[in-house]
Formats: structure tokens, sequence, C-alpha cells
């Protein structure tokens, strides 16, 4: 193998050598070790997941390399080995990680034994096994675009792809935009269309029959052009969050098909624009000031819409206007054309920090690797539709991002929120760029360009550029590798920065090019006592740059704050450089979206972050500043959003349908809560005379016989405060006979007396109900550890939870998570849905 990475090597055997996280371990065996279908674990170490991965990815050499055509067997067995040992100390060291299906179904189909066995026992035979017995299931994309025509059968075709798509694992996007607009003639039937947005329920529906488990929700993108007759139906469309009707497997996005600069000018002016569909002969004027008001809107109270720059994508494309991106995946980083589909995978920039220095050198040689593993993925990866297959292997798309930069930004002393923060992002995604760029020209060289080259504007196209560049150093160098693309080109598109969600808590890294929206956590771990031990976690950079006294002083309220902002402990310089995702203004993070996008060909998966009191004005000025800027797609979250939406249905579940179990629920502040009291229960009452009057005593108990509220009665104050505090103490989980003990232990002889007819009053109802059957009560703490499918269940019935957007929902509108069921845990970051608990994310 002639390709040497003098460089990383140093790194690789630096890193490979640091054992992931317990934190990293707990994600690995709860989501990504391979099981037997009866749950035994096939995979029990990092490593495992890295032989596995390797070893299939590596076998691509042998179908997509000509120089191997001419080679001998054992010099083939060489090279294939070589690649599998330098892919497996790649992935072991951590610093380069693919998207989530990769290690999920890497080996799919192929006997067990060959997937693990000691590479030195492996023969040409065995990678030609499995390159071979790759089933349906070996599926390694995360993102796909399926289009939607203008007709029944296109529409109820496109259903069906998304169906299978789903099935699969992969997130899919569609522009609903061909579709005729509502209230529209349909020939031959004498009706009415009934329009995108009903269409959408429709896919909406398929997808939720079909998705599969937990480990993936289904992911679904929706967007719809700004000049669609149906426009204003779109930006509401999930509006009214009942949890039924809602699209909820759709982000959706407001397609710009104008360039950015002529809807600016459009707002500036009280400019109109023409709503208008080819079939469709009347149109609409609407002023954009409205339309982008209504958007703003929208977005601040639920965070959708979110806007896609179809514009801006396809300038930069480098196939069109022969090909034309419609629509984004559902976290928008990769814009596709028609069943396009890619692969994605992200290099952790933070891990190439040594000697209070970034080595360019080291990250440069990862890129490349990087592009060639991506390039692999390519040629083993099983599509459900022969249509995506084509597609794929025709443009040969990859998406190669980063994670850990803001953990970098720490080690380097550099604040996010400042110049010379998108500085660096610019220098080093520039650098990565013309790394990529290059080995992707090179590769061309070595196997063959990408089918459409000659189609594309590398190829047509004097100078061009998939991005727009402006801010960096090594812009002339980057500027000359990519005009040396006209001599071949092996991939359509090299980078992105995509949601790393998981893989970055795998990583032990800080999540994409996103700040960190949390420097220290609490979790629980069981003490063999049957106790749990809470275990604090600290920003691993923040534990060696800040002195230890200090961070043991501050760092329960540095838990409950989630910022060092306001802690007069901390030095000035230190609280400068240590930002978080809330510290940054909105403005701030727009710029270093911009930053990213100027060299990146894909796009960027980036969350606005906006504080709870951050206005609809506000998210309108972000709109027009980013109008202004070279970005590709906006999402905006505003803080607590997702917990305001109010929900009525959830007040309808009935109460007889929830389960018998009863739970301890600890919330974020690690209190014990109530559970919910329901509607109608039995109850015992009894008449209890003092000289003092009569005490009328109610309690009420539950389906298994548990007495869950007192309710006394004589008029007085004290007997109404004994009742309440008891009830709630009995809701909370507390058993009735520790209530009625501390009763009795009251100085005086109303309360005593009172705990002894409490008693009596429980002891008649087995009389006066029967015998309730014993059952067994299931006890779990909420602690950020992930649950079982089965306590998830039961806990969400019991709760009366809904299903809203990828997470649960009560109907005062809290958050819970859908892996662990924290409270109020799930924010947005990454254009993604995820849990600051647990680490879950709705995309990984
Ligand atoms: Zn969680």
């Amino acid at each position: 193998m002639s390709i040497v990475y003098s460089t990383l090597n140093k790194f690789i055997d630096y890193w490979k050598d640091v054992e992931p996280s317990k934190n990293a371990y707990k994600i690995l065996s709860e989501r990504y070790f391979l099981k037997t279908p009866s749950g035994e674990y096939l995979e029990t170490k990092w490593a495992d997941i890295c032989r596995r991965v390797a070893r299939v990815i590596a076998t691509a050499e042998l179908v997509n390399n000509p120089a191997m055509e001419s080679k001998s067997d054992s010099e083939k067995l060489d090279e294939v080995k070589s690649w599998e040992e330098t892919f497996y100390n790649f992935l072991l060291s951590r610093i380069f990680i693919p998207n989530s299906p990769t290690l999920f179904n890497a080996g799919m189909g192929v006997r067990h034994e060959l997937l693990w066995k000691p590479i030195e026992q492996m023969t040409l035979e065995d990678y030609w096994e499995i390159y071979n017995s790759r089933n349906h299931l070996h599926m390694l994309s995360a993102c796909f675009v399926v289009p939607v025509e203008d007709s029944i059968e296109g529409i109820f075709d496109a259903v069906k792809e998304y169906a299978l798509i789903t099935k699969a694992g992969g997130g899919i996007g569609s522009n609903f935009s061909r579709l005729r607009p509502k209230g529209s003639f349909v020939a031959g039937t004498h009706g009415q269309a009934s329009g995108p947005v009903s269409f959408m329920h429709v896919f909406n529906s398929a997808v939720g029959v079909v998705e599969q488990g937990y480990r993936r929700r289904g992911a679904l993108m929706g967007i719809l052009n700004i000049d669609h007759p149906d426009i204003e139906e779109f930006i509401t469309a999930k509006e009214g969050n009942d949890g039924e009707k809602v699209l909820k497997f759709f982000n959706i996005s407001v397609g710009i098909t104008m360039p950015r600069e002529e809807l600016l000018r459009l707002y500036m002016e009280d400019g109109e624009i023409e709503l208008k569909h080819p079939k469709c002969n009347t149109t609409k004027k609407v002023k954009v000031r409205e339309l982008l008001k209504k958007m703003a809107k929208n977005a601040w109270k639920t965070g959708d819409p979110g806007l896609a720059f179809l514009s801006e994508m396809n300038k930069y494309y480098a196939m069109y206007p022969e090909m034309v991106i419609e629509s984004t995946n559902p976290c928008g980083e990769i814009g596709l054309a028609p069943y396009e589909a890619c692969n994605l995978g992200s290099i952790d920039v933070a891990k190439f920090y040594l000697d209070g220095q970034f080595n360019w050198e080291a990250f440069g040689e990862a890129t490349r690797l990087a592009v060639r593993f991506l390039d692999n993925v390519i040629d083993v990866n099983v599509f459900p539709l022969e249509k995506i297959t084509r597609a794929v292997k025709d443009s040969r798309r990859i998406g190669l991002g980063i994670m850990g930069f803001a953990d970098l930004l720490y080690l380097l002393d550099i604040p996010y929120d400042s110049p010379e923060g998108r500085q660096f992002a610019a220098d080093m995604t520039a650098y990565m760029a013309i790394q990529g760029h290059s080995e992707s020209n090179r590769l061309a060289q070595e196997k063959g360009n990408f089918p459409l080259f000659e189609k594309s504007r590398y190829y047509r196209e004097e100078g061009f550029a998939p991005f727009a560049m402006g801010m960096s150093k090594f812009d002339d160098e980057l500027r000359q590798v990519l005009s040396e693309s006209k001599y071949g080109k092996r991939n359509v598109a090299v980078l992105t920065i995509a949601p790393t969600g998981s893989i970055s808590n795998i990583a032990d890294t800080s999540s994409g090019l996103e700040p960190n929206f949390l420097l220290a956590y609490v979790r629980y771990m069981n003490k063999h006592d049957g106790g749990k031990e809470a275990l604090f976690y600290v920003n691993r950079v923040l534990e060696q740059k800040l002195d230890k006294e200090i961070l043991e002083k501050i760092k329960e309220r540095l838990v409950e704050k989630g910022s060092l902002k306001d802690l007069p402990e901390v030095p000035e310089h230190i609280k400068r450089v240590f930002v978080t995702a809330m510290d940054i203004s909105p403005m701030d993070h727009l710029l270093m979206q911009d930053a990213f996008q100027r060299y990146v060909d894909n796009n960027i998966s980036k969350t606005i972050n906006m504080p709870n009191s951050a206005t609809e004005e506000d998210v309108l000025n972000i709109y027009l500043e980013a109008l202004k800027l070279n970005i590709r797609g906006l999402t905006i979250y505003r803080d607590g959003s997702l917990q305001t939406q109010v929900l009525t249905s959830a007040k309808n579940l009935k109460t007889k349908d929830a389960p018998k179990v009863q739970f301890f629920v600890l919330d974020e502040k690690h209190k014990l809560r109530p559970k919910p009291r329901k509607d109608t229960l039995r109850s015992v009452t009894r008449k209890f005379k003092t000289d003092s009057g009569t005490t009328y005593i109610t309690v009420s108990f539950d389906d298994n016989g548990e007495a869950v509220e007192i309710f006394l009665s004589n008029g007085t104050e004290l007997a109404e405060a004994i009742g309440r505090l008891s009830s709630i103490a009995l809701r909370a989980g507390v058993s009735a006979e520790e209530i009625l003990e501390q009763l009795r232990k009251v100085k005086g002889t109303y309360t005593p007396a009172l705990a002894k007819e409490i008693k009596s009053a429980i002891d008649d109802f087995v009389e006066l109900w029967g015998e309730t059957p014993a059952e067994t009560i299931d006890t779990f703490v909420i602690d950020g550890t992930a649950k079982t499918a089965e306590e998830i269940e039961k806990f969400v019935t019991a709760n009366g939870l809904q299903w809203a957007e990828g997470y649960y929902i009560d109907a005062d509108g809290n958050t819970y998570c859908p892996s662990c069921l924290s409270k109020n845990s799930i924010i947005k970051q990454e254009g993604c849905t995820s849990c600051r608990k647990c680490g879950w994310s709705k995309c990984s």
C-alpha cells in the first residue's frame, strides 16, 4: 500500500489506547452493540464494532480498485487486510466515526464468525463471502430524498418508497411543491384536489405504521416552495400541536427558490410574490413581509418551519442545472437531487490538539483517509430501491464533517462567539476542503471518476467552486485544488457538517460544530445496596483548565445554572472562553454558520439558539440577517418553546385504560413528584366523633387497593392540612403505614386518634370492596439512563403522555425524553432534537 499516514498514525496510536468513557459505553451497549434476535450480545467492546465495520468497508477495495485486478490473490489479500487494519485503528481511536446506520448495519447478512475472526486467519474467500452475503438490511446511509409527483399514482408510489426507506432506517426529505394546490380541479373525477399539506399526513401515517422499535424514529423533512399557493397553510401546518393531527415525523421548511438577495429586496421594498402553480389558473399575490412574519411567528412558537435556501444550494451544486436539488434530508445538512442518498461521517477535531497547538498535518491526513472510507461505503451499501442505488453510484456523494469543535476552541482558548473563533472555523474548514477535495481528485486517478463527472460543472465550468469562500488564508490554495478537479473527481460533493448526537457521545467530544449545551451534569449510578449514587460529570477541558478547588466549590451551582456566567469565583478569561449555547447571541450563532458554510459543499446542520425572552421580531431579524450571509438553511430554537405547546387531547385519556403501575418519579431537580390522580377512585368514608366535633375521613384507593388520597373535613384548617399533605405523600410513593407512623408521633390527642381512625378506614376497604389481587408494582427512577420499551410504554400510559415531534409531552406541556424519560431535558441542537440528560438524539 503506497499511502502513508505518518503524522496521523501518531495521533491514532495515542487515542486508540484511551478507553471510551462509561457514558460512551452506556450508549454503545444500549443501542450500538450487535445482538442476536434473542437479545444476546455479540459485541461487548468498541473494538468489536470497529473490527466489524472496518472489515466490511475494506471489502470495497476488492470491487472499486482497478489496481487490484492485475494483482495475485496473495497480494490482493494483503492489500485488503492492510486497509482493514488502517480503518480499524482509525475507528478505534475515535478520531473518525461514520454515521449511525453504518455502525448499526455493517455486516448485516454476513456469517457472524467472519465478522470477528482474527485478521491473521482471514482468507480472500472470507472477504468475498462478506461482500457477497450482505443482505437487504445492509443499509449504511442516513439521508434520502424522494420526489413526489402530482398524480395519485405518483403520490402513492412515493408513500411506498417512504415506507421502504423508513423500514431500512433512513431519514427522508421531499419537496411537495409539485402537488397542485388545495381546491384546484382534478380532471376525470370532477373533484377538487386536497393539496400538499393533506397528502403530507398520508406520508406521516405511513411512516408511523412501519416505524421500527425505538432505536431510530422515523424522521422526515417536508418542503414547500415559498411561491406555492398553499404556502400559508403549510407554514401553520404544525401549529395545532395536539399529538394526533400534527405531522409528527416531519420537520418542515419553506423552500426559498429565488436568490436570497431578491427575497431581501422584496422585503425591504414591501414587495409581493405571486403564488402560482402550473395546474392552477388562479394566482394570488402576497406581501413578502406578511409571509416572513407568519413564518417567524410559527418558528417562535414551535421551531417550525425552518428555511431551506434551495437557490443557494443549486448555485453551488456541481450538477446544476442538469440536475436540481429540491429538498434536504430531515436535519438539513444534505441537499439532494431526486433519489440521491448520502452517507456521512465525522472527524473529532479536538483530538488533534497537542502541546498547545492544533496539528494541521494529522488533521489533513485524517480527512484524506475518511474520504476514502466514505467513498468505500458507497460500494458496500445496499439500498431498498434500485433507483437509489443508481443515483448514488452516479454521483458518489459523500458527507464528511467534524465534531468536537467547541471543545477544540476551549483547548485553544478561543471564544466561540468571537472574530477569532470564526476565523479559526473558516481556516479549519478551508483546510479540510483542500485535503478532502484533493483526495477526491486523487481517488479519481486511482479508482475512476463519478459517472456523471463529464456533465458536471467541475468538468464544464472553468473556476467552478462549490462554495463561497472569501474568509481564509487558504483560499488561493483551495482554488488551485478545485481547478484541478477538471482532470477528474471521485465524488460530486465531499464535505458537510452533520448532527453528531450519539457519535459525539461515543467519541467523548462536543457535538458537531455546536457550542456545548452543558458544562456539567449529574448521572446516577446503581450502588450495591440498591441505592443510587450521584456522579458529577464536568466538561473534560474545563476540568483541565479550572483550578480544582474552584471547580469543587462551583460544581453544584454549575449543574443547576448550566453556565459559568453568574459564578463569581471563576476567572474572567475562563468565563470568556467556556461559553455555552445559551450564552451565545443568535447573531454569533449565525455568523459561525456562515463561516463554516463558506467552505462546505453540502450544507450544514446548525441551530440558532435564542433565549426564551426572544420575540417574534427577533426571529424575523435573524431571517433578514441570514439573507445577507452565506447560509443555505435556517433552524431557530427558542429556549423552552418545546415545553409551552399546549395539548388538549392528553386530558381525555381514559383512566380505566391506565395500567396498574406505580412510579417514583425523580424530576430534573431530583425530587419526588406525585403521580397523577385519576378521576374516579374507590373510597371508604368514616365518621370520627370527638368533644370538639365530628371529622369526616375519606380514604381513596387505586386499582391495586393502595390508599392514594386522604380527605379530612371538620371545618378546621388542621384537618384539611393533614389530609392534603398526606395525599401528596401517598401519591409520591410514601406508604400509608409510614404516614400514619408520623401522625401517631404528634404530641396531642386529636392527631394520633385520627391516625387510628384512618387505619380503620384502610382496613375497612377490603371488607367493603373485596380483596384486590396482589399486583407487582414497578418502580424505577428517572435518572438519565435509558429505559426499556416496556418501561417506557407503562410510564407513558400511566402519566397520560402524548407523542409529539420525537418526544413525549404531558397535559401541561412538559417534555419527556423518549429514551430516558427525563422531564424537560429535550433541546434542539444541530437542527435536531436531543436529550441533554442521556445524550439521546433524534438524528445521529
Ligand atoms: Zn434522555
